[in-house]
C-alpha cells in the first residue's frame, strides 16, 4: 500500500468510528427483549399506503433487529408481492386488458441511489430486482424483456403471476372492455413503505402491477423517482399511491420532499402536492390519489383526493391502520 492509499484509508477508519460511536450513543438494547432501540420517540419507524400490517410488522421486526432501512422496506414490500390476495402488486397482480401482468418497482437508499424495474414481467419480487438493479448495474431503471433476462441472471425465478381469481377477473372484465378505474377499489392497491431505522436513516420502496385492465406497456408512477418515491436522508421521504398519470404530471413524492424542505409539515406537504392535482382540474372527481411522507425527525403525515385511503404505520411501539384527511369529503 503506498502512503496516500494508506492515510486516505486511516482517515475513513477513524471517520467510520466516529460515525459508529455517535450512531452507537442513539441506540441501546431494551432490558426486557434485548432488542437495540433508538432513543428517539419518533423511529424507528414503519409507514406504508393502504392496509398492510403484515408487511409493515415484517419491516418493523427486521428493523428493530438492528437492519438498514433499505432491508425492513424491501423484506416489507416482498410481503405484499407474495401475497395472492393483494390484487395489484406481484404475485396474483390483476393484469392489463390484453392479460399479461406487467410490474414496476423502485426502490432508494439514504445515500440517495436509486434502483427500478418497469414493465417486468414473470418474477414476484420486482422490488429485489430494482435493488439489484440498484447495487450490481452501473445503470438505475431496467425495463421489460430486458429486466427480466437481468432478474433471471440474478437467480429470481420465473413464474406465471396470473392466477385463477385473476384470470377469471380478467374474463368478466373483457364482457365490458370498460377502463375505468374505481375510486379506491381494486384497480390499485400498490404498496408504497418508508422506513426510519434506529440510526435515524431513510428509505423507500414501491411496488405495484399497475393500474388493472391498464393498456400494455403502461408504465405508472410507481417506479419513476421524484414521481412514484422519493427520499433524502437529509430531509425527508414520500411515496405515492393512485392514478399514476396525475402523479406523474406533478412530479409528486419529489414535490412533497422539497415542500418539506422548505418547512412544511409532512401533512401539509402532502396535502399541497393533492392541491397541485385538483388545482389543475377542479371539477374532476372520479380519481383518487394519495401520499404518504416522513420527515427527519421521524413526524409523518398523509392526504389524499377521497376518503376510503388509510395508511398503515408502526412507531413507538404500536402498528396502526390510519386514515387520513382528504380533499373532498
Ligand atoms: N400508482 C399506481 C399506478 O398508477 C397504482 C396504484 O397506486 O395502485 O400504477
Amino acid at each position: 500500500m503506498n502512503r496516500r492509499k494508506f492515510i486516505s484509508k486511516s482517515a475513513l477508519s477513524s471517520l467510520g468510528l466516529a460515525i459508529g460511536t455517535s450512531v452507537l450513543a442513539n441506540v441501546t438494547r431494551d432490558s426486557k427483549s434485548n432488542k437495540r432501540q433508538s432513543n428517539n420517540v419518533n423511529y424507528p419507524l414503519v409507514i406504508a399506503t393502504w392496509n398492510v400490517p403484515n408487511a409493515v410488522a415484517k419491516a418493523r421486526d427486521v428493523i428493530l433487529a438492528g437492519a438498514p432501512a433499505i432491508d425492513a422496506v424491501e423484506q416489507g414490500c416482498n410481503v405484499e408481492e407474495e401475497d395472492p390476495s393483494n390484487s395489484s402488486v406481484g404475485y396474483g397482480g390483476l393484469p392489463d386488458r390484453d392479460g399479461h401482468v406487467s410490474l414496476d418497482a423502485c426502490i432508494m437508499d439514504d445515500k440517495g441511489n436509486y434502483g427500478a424495474v418497469v414493465f417486468l414481467e414473470e418474477i414476484v419480487n420486482a422490488i429485489s430486482v430494482a435493488r439489484k438493479v440498484m447495487e450490481k448495474t452501473p445503470h438505475v431503471l431496467l425495463a421489460g424483456e430486458g429486466a427480466k433476462q437481468f432478474a433471471e441472471a440474478q437467480g429470481f425465478k420465473r413464474q406465471n403471476l396470473l392466477t385463477e381469481e385473476t384470470k377469471n377477473a380478467w374474463k368478466d372484465w373483457l364482457k365490458k372492455s370498460e377502463y375505468k378505474p374505481i375510486i379506491n377499489i381494486e384497480n390499485h392497491d400498490t404498496i408504497g413503505m418508508l422506513a426510519m431505522d434506529i440510526r435515524g436513516n431513510l428509505s423507500g420502496g414501491c411496488t405495484t402491477s399497475g393500474l388493472a385492465y391498464k393498456m400494455h406497456g403502461r408504465v405508472g408512477d410507481s417506479p419513476i423517482i421524484g414521481s412514484g418515491l422519493y427520499v433524502d436522508n437529509e430531509i425527508g421521504a414520500a411515496t405515492a399511491t393512485g392514478v399514476g398519470e396525475e402523479v406523474l404530471k406533478t412530479v409528486g413524492a419529489y414535490l412533497v420532499v422539497e415542500l418539506m424542505r422548505q418547512g412544511k409539515t409532512p401533512e401539509q406537504a402532502c396535502k399541497e402536492a393533492i392541491g397541485r392535482i385538483m388545482k389543475k382540474q377542479p371539477e374532476r372527481r372520479d380519481f383518487q390519489v394519495a401520499y404518504i411522507a416522513v420527515n427527519k425527525k421521524g413526524e409523518v403525515g398523509a392526504f389524499s383526493i377521497h376518503p376510503g385511503f388509510s395508511y398503515t404505520i408502526f412507531q413507538q411501539g404500536k402498528l396502526k391502520n390510519i386514515k387520513p384527511a382528504h380533499w373532498f369529503d
